[in-house]
């Protein structure tokens, strides 16, 4: 096991490398976060784990719920029938791209993390509008251990108010039959899910529990099956850190998941869950400090899948 000591050390070593970033500010909520803020939660395969930094200071989970929202669709909806509607390649483009959905993939979104592919993602969970939302929430709820997981109201509202990009993805994709429903109500439950809170601690759990083949650490509980979780991961070493994806790839060897919250999930099978929020992003939207402290502590313990 880690000791709180060195993963402390971690931290005040990259905590110059968050304060070159800057926080999200285009939901205006976010605009309020603490860009000097940088944590670190550890998790065994076992439960035991180490936090340092300010790991329990709560952000909106935000994109990293994309992973749970693939999942339950995996769980209702046959991967073919799925890729149909939506693929599982990269993207150079920005998460919120349209350019990509009108230009490329025959109007596919390219793949599930982003925002049109979470979106279209979203439509195929069983369940009316409302539902999808309670089903993805009880799954996040099981992955990471935590049943009292709820959504930031004000994170909530302000997207709400303010998403109008997604709204843009969403009609599009209406257009071009990738949808078939109301938009408000499917975003409704988009904007309530990249609104609920987590610590370090609950995004170390959630990347254990895929790590752990789809079995909580700390309830012991099967959330999800070992060949979703094995998709999952494989989407996220593809396409989990935004346009960076491939330079973090390099960097740790880690399949990962950013959200503009601030936080990141890294999952290193049969070692390690690990949880990094530290609010301040670089140019791509992934957290600075969160992306030099996972390089670091990757090379430090060498933990790489690749070889
Ligand atoms: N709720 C955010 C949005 O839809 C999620 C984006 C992200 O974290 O990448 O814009």
């Amino acid at each position: 096991m880690l000791t709180e000591e060195y993963l402390q050390r971690l931290v005040d070593q990259c905590l110059p490398a968050a304060r070159q970033g800057k926080v999200a500010s285009y939901i205006p909520k976010l605009a309020e976060a603490d860009g000097n803020q940088l944590g670190v939660y550890w998790m065994e395969p076992n439960g035991a784990g180490v936090g340092a930094g300010q790991w329990q200071k709560r952000v909106t989970v935000q994109s990293i719920v994309k992973v749970a929202i693939f999942l339950q669709a995996l769980a209702d909806c046959p991967l073919e029938q799925m890729t149909q509607k939506i693929s599982l390649n990269a993207t150079a483009e920005t998460f919120n791209s349209i350019v990509d959905l009108e230009e490329k993939n025959q109007h596919r979104p390219l793949n599930p993390y982003i925002n049109s592919g979470a979106i279209a993602t979203l439509s195929l969970v069983q369940g009316g509008p409302g539902q999808r939302f309670q089903r993805v929430l009880e799954l996040l709820q099981a992955l990471t251990g935590n049943s009292r997981l709820t959504v930031e109201e004000e994170v909530y509202r302000s997207e709400k108010a303010t998403g109008d990009r997604n709204r843009a993805l969403a009609y599009f994709m209406r257009s071009t039959q990738i949808l078939s429903e109301e938009v408000e109500p499917l975003l409704d439950d988009y904007f309530r899910l990249c609104s609920v809170l987590v610590d370090c601690r609950d995004l170390a759990a959630f990347a254990a529990t895929l790590a752990k083949g789809g079995v909580d650490p700390l309830t012991g509980r099967r959330c999800a099956s070992r060949e979703h979780c094995r998709t999952a991961l494989a989407v996220m070493v593809s396409c989990g850190m935004y346009g960076q994806s491939g330079d973090f790839l390099v960097r740790t060897g880690v399949p990962a998941k950013s959200g503009v919250g601030g936080g990141i999930m890294a999952a290193v099978p049969g070692r390690a869950g690990i949880g990094v929020i530290g609010p301040a992003l670089n140019a791509t939207g992934n957290s600075s400090g969160g992306m030099e402290l996972l390089a670091r502590l990757a090379q430090q313990l060498d933990l790489s899948i690749l070889s």
